[in-house]
């Protein structure tokens, strides 16, 4: 039987709270997101807006460490409406820009001019900067 999905909708969507997203393409591709990754790609307006002022986008002041997924919903069958434990719940990924961050491509397009999303490369880049700087933190305290 031949599947009427497009490469880019989910077959399976695998909820990790404290690491990631795995989810599992239409084509076959199997995508793992690391968590903070995902919410420095943020989408939503808020975030698009503290990137353009040069913001950290997460942790933002008194967000709990280590961050962690608290629920995720599909928004219609086009995207996933995630709620992280701050309580940020406006950011809505469209699968078709998940499947394209996957693929090593830019997925989110800034459509208001706000706020550009860092590329693939780049939020990885943050990710990892910022685990350095926690993992500094816990260093200190230990
Ligand atoms: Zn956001």
């Amino acid at each position: 039987m031949e599947s009427e999905l497009a490469p880019h909708e989910p077959v399976d969507v695998q909820i990790k709270r404290d690491t990631g997203i795995t989810i599992s393409f239409a084509d076959g591709m199997v995508a793992e997101f690391n968590l903070v990754e995902v919410r420095l790609a943020c989408p939503c307006a808020t975030c698009r807006g503290l990137r353009d002022q040069g913001a950290d986008v997460w942790p933002r002041p008194g967000s709990p460490i280590p961050l962690r997924l608290d629920d995720a919903e599909f928004h219609g069958a086009w995207g996933l409406n995630i709620t992280w434990n701050d309580q940020h719940a406006t950011g809505i990924f469209p699968f078709e820009a998940l499947y394209k961050w996957a693929k090593g491509e830019i997925g989110f397009r800034s459509d208001s001019g706000l706020g550009e999303i860092p590329s693939p490369t780049e939020l990885k880049a943050q990710a990892a900067e910022i685990a350095q700087r926690h993992a500094d933190i816990d260093g200190e305290n230990a």
